[in-house]
């Protein structure tokens, strides 16, 4: 029996990147997996497609973190098709670089609202079709706990919100018998952080093992943060970078 057979994922922001690389993993590790998907209508249909060719499940929904009312919604959607939600992932986020002479109060509430108010409103609507022995996991950043460039306070200050409300969350949930658990990626190659960037090998200089990650060694993370196997594990931050933050 595989893994997570018989279990529900909902992940946010699943059609590229790391969201991408957790959407597969979860599905070949036997859960029905429905995600989110901001803009990337085509690519989203075609991890459903590739999903279900492979005899899994697989929904996305057209839902923005910007918008207040599309997270509620979506996770609404997962449980009237799939009949429940034993895993949430939280994975969609922005980052806007800028001075902090040159951000704008739009960009402040655009990083709060996907970054963090996003996170805080799928966990409330997850948590209350959660069953024991579920899982919250989010995804963060190393920079909530290191800030080596410039130009990253807006995004470095919505990833150490995380790590308060992880606690809190995990805090009101753990008698209910749910786990909440925050992974702090560092340098990932994706769009938005691609290994090929002008400061890519700036970053590799700073790193133990002086290569960018994969969505693939994130995703096994966050499959071993939704097995039965870390059961006693809550609350907690892991960083995987590569020794970036050391
Ligand atoms: P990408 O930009 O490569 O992919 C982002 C994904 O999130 C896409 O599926 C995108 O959907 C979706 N998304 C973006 N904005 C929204 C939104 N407003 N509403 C719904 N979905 C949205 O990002 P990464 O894969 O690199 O990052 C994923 C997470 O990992 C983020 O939280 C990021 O902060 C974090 N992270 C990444 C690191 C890296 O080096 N890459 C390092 C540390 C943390 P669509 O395709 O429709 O646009």
């Amino acid at each position: 029996m595989k893994r997570l057979e018989n279990k529900v994922a909902f992940v946010t922001g699943g059609s590229r990147g790391i969201g991408a690389g957790i959407v597969k993993r979860l599905a070949a590790e036997g859960a029905a997996v429905a995600f989110t998907y901001a803009q990337s209508a085509t690519a989203a249909a075609g991890i459903v497609a590739a999903i279900e060719a492979a005899g899994g499940k697989a929904l996305a929904i057209q839902a923005d973190n910007h918008a207040p009312e599309a997270l509620p919604r979506a996770v609404e959607e997962t449980v009237k098709t799939f009949g429940r939600i034993d895993i949430l992932v939280n994975n969609a986020g922005l980052y806007v670089a800028n001075t902090i002479e040159g951000y704008s109060l739009q960009d402040y509430d655009d990083t709060m609202n996907v970054n963090v108010r996003a996170v805080f409103q799928a966990s409330q609507a997850a948590a209350r079709h959660m069953q024991a022995g579920s899982r919250i996991i989010t995804i963060g950043s190393n920079m909530a706990d290191r800030v080596t460039d410039s130009h990253g306070a807006l995004y470095a200050m919505s990833k150490s919100a995380l790590i308060g409300l992880n606690k809190g969350m995990a805090r009101d949930l753990g008698p209910k018998g749910i786990t909440v658990n925050l992974v702090q990626p560092g340098p990932i190659d994706t769009d938005m952080n691609p290994a090929t960037s002008a400061h890519a090998a700036a970053a590799r200089s700073r790193m133990i093992i002086p290569q960018y990650g994969t969505p693939a060694q994130i995703a096994g993370l966050v499959a071993y943060l939704a097995s039965e196997e870390s059961a006693f594990m809550t609350g907690t931050a892991i960083t995987m970078d590569g020794g970036y933050n050391v």
